[in-house]
């Protein structure tokens, strides 16, 4: 039985660890670093893997997701003018008289919940509390295409080449913390795929990957080994870690971490990524604007391609003070969630001092150069 140790670089710290981890252990003939390309990467992430390719003499493969058939089946579906399907929208429940239905707990009193102080973030500071109306779904509404926006689509439903953007052309909307098909088809999907093919060809395959059980409470409960199939199982080497001994132990094998830690950004991912902190699209928006243009072109172009005419790369909702999705892409753009990161207390105050630090000094989330 071959076993090949497939590691899923990142250019991350946690994926750096458990590369070295594994080159330390098993050597380099016996390890398969692979990336997956999402398109929407720093230039520092290509350097940084460019970088553990000549330090490590390794070969890194890098792998990119395709969407040109999806495209080429959306643009046949919008030229058939199909029916789309059946809008339905999220509103509160009313009885037949139209008297608000709600909540109970389980003694059947009505459920009350907390309305918070926007002046504070943190909701620590609770104004009233209200009965919770139960939410229920709208008898809904069929769209179709508009000559227009026909046209409109189509003009812009060509493969580009770079899979974040394609993926998003493809779904006519960006992914979202609730709809976070960006992992699955970006990074998931290539990987699952590159190790099946490893799995067919008689190998079998231990997938490494860098993931901490202190980073979330998602991960939390992460096993450090685990059999995911015939033939393929998942190993977390540095689950029990803290991110320090992450930047230890690159230290220690005489590397250095990714420069984007130093830049201010608490991870290494997308750029930015639809999960990013307040405070890391304020960074980004500083230090690398030409990205923040970049997804705001991105921004006119999905929209095009979608059949709400509007596609924002934060959903309009999860802004504060935003609730009127249809005044467009330009009013709730990427843009207007810049304006609102540069904001302190819940988005009504401008942080002048936040604006006055110097982009370029170091802000690193783990104080890297403390
Ligand atoms: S979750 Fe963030 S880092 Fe992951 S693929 Fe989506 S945008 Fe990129």
């Amino acid at each position: 039985m071959t076993i090949k140790h497939v590691i899923s670089v990142s250019s991350g710290k946690d994926s750096d660890s458990t590369l070295l981890i594994a080159l330390d252990r098993f050597g380099k003939n016996n390890v398969v670093p692979i990336f997956c390309d999402t398109g929407n990467e720093h230039e520092e992430v290509y350097q940084h893997l460019n970088y553990l390719e000549l330090a490590l003499d390794i070969k890194i493969v890098r792998l990119k997701a395709n969407f040109d058939n999806e495209i080429a089946n959306k643009r046949m579906f919008i030229a058939r003018d199909k029916r789309l399907k059946r809008d339905y929208k999220k509103v509160p429940k009313t009885d037949r008289n139209g008297n608000p239905v709600y909540c109970k707990n389980e003694d059947g009193s009505v459920r009350l919940s907390p309305v918070y102080d926007e002046n504070f973030e943190d909701k620590t500071v609770i104004l009233k509390y209200v009965p919770e109306q139960k939410i229920g779904y709208d008898s809904g509404r069929k769209r179709r295409w508009s000559n227009k926006s026909k046209r409109r689509a189509l003009e812009v439903l060509i493969p580009t080449g770079n899979p974040y953007l394609d993926l998003c052309l493809w779904k006519g909307r960006f992914p979202s913390r609730k709809a976070q098909f960006c992992t699955e088809e970006l990074k998931r999907n290539p990987v699952v795929e590159f190790q099946l093919e490893l799995v067919e060809q008689g190998y079998t395959v231990v997938s490494w990957q860098g993931v901490r059980r202190d980073e979330s409470e998602r991960r939390k409960s992460a096993l450090k080994f685990e059999r995911i199939g015939p033939g393929m199982y998942v190993y977390r080497p540095i689950v029990e870690w803290t991110a320090a001994m992450t930047f230890d132990f690159i230290y220690a094998h005489g590397l250095l971490p990714n420069s984007l830690y130093k830049q201010g950004m608490g991870r290494v991912g997308c750029m930015p990524c639809i999960n990013a902190r307040k405070d890391e699209l304020h960074q980004i928006s500083r230090r690398f604007p030409e990205h923040i243009e970049r997804i705001s072109e991105w921004e006119s172009l999905v929209s095009s391609a979608s059949k709400h005419q509007v596609a924002t790369f934060i959903p309009a909702p999860e802004i504060k003070n935003i609730t009127n999705k249809q005044e467009g892409a330009k009013a709730h753009g990427i843009w207007s969630v810049i304006d609102w990161a540069k904001t302190t207390r819940g988005g009504k105050q401008y942080d002048l001092l936040a604006n006055l630090e110097d982009a370029h000094v170091c802000s690193s989330a783990y104080g890297l150069c403390e």
